[in-house]
């Protein structure tokens, strides 16, 4: 690329950027509900920067690269179970309300010690930073559950690509101002619901059903992001020919019933070959026993689970510090080739616990020099559990030692830092932004004789925060959706 990242433009013509951004947003489905909306058709844009942001190629390519290894590498973790149940054991105690909580329904679902149904679905989500100094990407972290914007990153890739094509980066003609295929769009959303389809398709070899099957999309109730989870609804509609139910993760218990190990949607009595969570990742979405009830319920099925509970375990923030371990690590991979893509991505993260390394962690995590380099972690999802640099000690201090083998401690990456404009809510701020690239895959496997069907990355995302925030949750509203443009 030979333009500098960014066009500048006079203000007429910024203004018909900003229209035109607004308008293939609103025209594309690029949207979310504003927050605490009350009504269906007040749709907003979703906060998206005005220009794509410079990533370096090789960085970028790295991430894509190593997805089918990761993909594997969890399935692994899930196939080979004993190690993967030592490991939630120990957090279970921890966190008996809902790590231990999760578990035990785990148990409870077993007949005879095996999962009804052991091919088990994952959509995952890999985060990175790119590191300033290296230029290569850092992990960090995981998403084995609800992941996120699958299907509005290929929008915004595409957003970009019209503004570009469209001229409105040009501030004197109507040119091109980024060189075709340096902003790509990658289909996340069709290869996610690929991922569905191949589950569905599995389930009909398996099962023999009579009739077509549905997939049952568990959400959130009152989703603003739900124009994200609609559009691979269509993708599976469209492309794969499945249709897609619907339901709270408060209503699963009650919408279905099960005959010989199948699960149906009652009121149309569809069978149900898919249980695809967008919720259930923290405690707080189990309001009450309803929810446990629903999540034991389809567990006990035939129904793939995406994920299931062992496999949204396996995102535990204790496993990704485990296999930074390279023993453990080879227990899970042995392609030399791939373990190496692997290991670059790592940085160091530790125990608390009373292991050599995690003595050595806990005198860092307590010192006034030393912490400033760390994030303290728990077994949370979903942003704002995190505990950073001087804030670390003074945690500590007033958590009970035995608690601290729950968390770990693991070393800051130094993200890219870029000025980009962002608009949310129809208005333009200007904000320094730190890039976190996402790579989305999916993987279809089977827990008890460790066949994987189907092993595929499944494009990108990126997300940015604004650097004065130390968490980015778009949702939450202090990031954004964004894509990349290729550097050399
Ligand atoms: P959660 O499960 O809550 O999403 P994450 O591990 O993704 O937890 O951390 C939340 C956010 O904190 C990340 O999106 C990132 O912005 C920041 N963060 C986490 N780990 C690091 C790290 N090692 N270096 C820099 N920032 C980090
Ligand atoms: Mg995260």
């Amino acid at each position: 690329m030979t333009n500098p990242p960014f066009p500048t433009l006079s203000q007429q013509n910024r203004d018909l950027l900003v229209e035109a951004l607004l308008q293939w947003s609103l025209g594309n489905g690029l949207t979310m509900y504003p927050p605490g909306y009350e009504s269906l058709h007040a749709v907003a844009n979703a906060p998206v920067t005005l220009f794509p942001t410079p990533m370096p190629k090789l960085a970028f390519n790295a991430a894509i690269a190593v997805q089918q290894p990761f993909n594997q590498v969890y399935a692994n973790v899930v196939l080979k179970k004993q190690w993967l149940v030592d490991v939630i054991k120990v957090l279970g105690a921890h966190d008996p309300e809902f790590t231990g909580r999760l578990f035990d329904t785990y148990q409870k679902s077993l007949v005879d010690g095996k999962p009804v149904q052991p091919v088990s679905l994952g959509l995952f989500r890999l985060d990175y930073m790119v590191d300033t100094e290296t230029n290569s990407i850092k992990q960090i972290e995981f998403n084995t559950v609800l992941v996120l914007f699958g299907g509005l990153s290929t929008k915004v890739g595409q957003l970009h690509n019209y503004l570009n094509s469209q001229g409105f980066y040009d501030d004197n003609y109507s040119y091109e101002y980024y060189d075709k295929d340096v902003i790509p769009v990658l289909p996340s959303t069709v290869e996610l619901a690929r991922g569905l389809a191949k589950a569905n398709e599995k389930y009909g070899e398996l099962t023999k059903p009579d009739n077509e099957t549905v997939v049952l999309f568990v959400v959130q109730p009152n989703e603003r992001n739900c124009f994200d989870q609609r559009h691979v609804e269509y993708a599976l509609l469209n492309e794969f020919g499945v249709k897609l139910v619907r339901v709270t993760f408060n209503e699963l218990a009650a919408k279905t019933s099960v005959r010989e190990d199948r699960l149906y949607v009652k009121l149309t009595m569809d069978q149900v070959s898919v249980v695809y969570y967008r919720s259930g990742y923290g405690p707080e979405e189990y309001g009450s026993e309803i929810e446990w009830e629903g999540r034991l319920k389809a567990e006990k099925t035939l129904a793939i689970k995406c994920p299931s509970i062992l496999t949204q375990l396996s995102g535990a923030k204790k496993v990704q510090q485990e296999l930074t371990n390279p023993e453990i690590l080879a227990k899970f991979i042995d392609d030399s080739e791939a373990i190496e893509k692997v290991q670059l991505t790592f940085v160091n993260i530790y125990p608390m616990d009373d292991s050599e390394a995690g003595l050595k962690a806990r005198e860092w995590a307590q010192d006034p020099q030393q912490c400033l380099k760390f994030v303290l972690k728990p077994q949370r999802e979903g942003g704002g559990n995190n505990v950073y640099k001087e804030d670390i000690p003074k945690f500590l201090e007033k958590l009970p030692k035995e608690e601290w083998e729950a968390y770990i401690l693991m070393e800051l990456i130094n993200p890219q830092q870029h000025p980009n404009l962002v608009i949310r809510n129809s208005e333009v701020f200007s904000e320094t932004i730190l890039l976190e690239l996402g790579i989305f895959g999916t993987v279809l496997f089977n827990e008890d004789d460790g066949d994987i069907y189907h092993n595929e990355g499944a494009g990108f995302l990126l997300r940015l925060k604004f650097s004065s925030s130390n968490e980015g949750g778009v949702a939450a509203g202090f990031g954004c959706v964004d894509t990349v443009c290729l550097t050399e």
